[in-house]
């Protein structure tokens, strides 16, 4: 049996044991959150895999007349203003990214999933990560995320730090390449922020899986870890750090106790 992590679950859990608990082991479901337009970036994200996943390559550089035809392909859910700015915002891209190159590189992959493994202490583990776009570069491959929404989400430098890492491992596994640079481009703004990758990322992620391995052999209070992160917590009203009397837990969602002891 395998145990399945993402960076997202890392993260959780180097933030908070307790919310991990809640999340991944409990599958307590969040409470809702402001998610926003959520249609008009899964548009956003699916024209753009269509505008290198489609172009025939056999003209270098495709016009922008491309960049409307994969767009128009999936605003059936969108609103007037969001067919309009989305439109905006492709054309943009293409100015930027497309139409002042002398070729369009077709990519390694997009819209893919890659999965990675690891044996730590007679555990398994798997972890897997999304991506946009899978470019090949001279000496190794570039991820690409897009971002498509308007208030714009750092990322902390361990988020970072356990995605570069993370797709490290993974792209080596199933590419036997190394992954050279992480690329953020907001689509928005078309502002790029590049991240370099290095073995050294790699190396860090299995450290962070040992100790996590580690720890869930052990684990059995979930500590709530208390901070800023905390105002955003879908889990609150579940906390016992928080609440003198949380809400108790579904029991629908409560796992079987113990089940980690399970994957030893
Ligand atoms: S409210 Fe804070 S301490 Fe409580 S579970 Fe959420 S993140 Fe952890």
């Amino acid at each position: 049996m395998s145990y399945h992590l993402s960076t997202a679950k890392l993260h959780f859990y180097r933030q908070c044991p307790q919310a991990y608990y809640f999340r991944y082991e409990c599958h307590l479901r969040p409470t809702a959150f402001a998610g926003g337009p959520a249609e008009m970036g899964t548009a956003l994200h699916q024209a753009l895999a269509k505008i290198y996943q489609d172009w025939h390559y056999q003209d270098p550089v495709p016009g922008v007349d491309w960049v409307d035809h994969c767009w128009q392909q999936h605003t059936t859910d969108l609103t007037p203003s969001q067919i309009f700015e989305g439109q905006a915002i492709l054309r943009r891209y293409y100015r930027t990214f497309i139409g002042n190159r002398s070729v369009l590189n077709r990519p390694v992959a997009t819209e893919g999933k890659v999965q990675g493994h690891l044996n730590i202490n007679n555990l398994e583990f798997s972890l897997s990560g999304r991506y946009d776009r899978l470019d090949w570069l001279s000496d190794g491959l570039e991820l690409i995320d897009y971002k498509s929404s308007k208030a714009v989400k750092e990322m902390s430098p361990d988020q970072i730090n356990l995605q570069l890492g993370l797709y490290y491992l993974a792209l080596e596994q199933r590419y036997h390449q190394r992954l050279k640079r992480l690329s953020i481009i907001y689509l928005r703004s078309g502002q790029v922020v590049s991240f370099d990758a290095t073995p050294f990322h790699k190396e860090q992620i299995e450290a962070s899986v040992c100790n996590l391995a580690m720890r869930l052999r052990a684990e059995k209070t979930w500590e709530p870890q208390m901070g800023d992160h905390c105002h955003r917590c879908p889990y609150l009203s579940y906390c016992p750090a928080h609440q003198p009397q949380p809400q108790p837990i579904p029991q629908t969602s409560q796992r079987f106790q113990g089940l980690q002891l399970a994957l030893l």
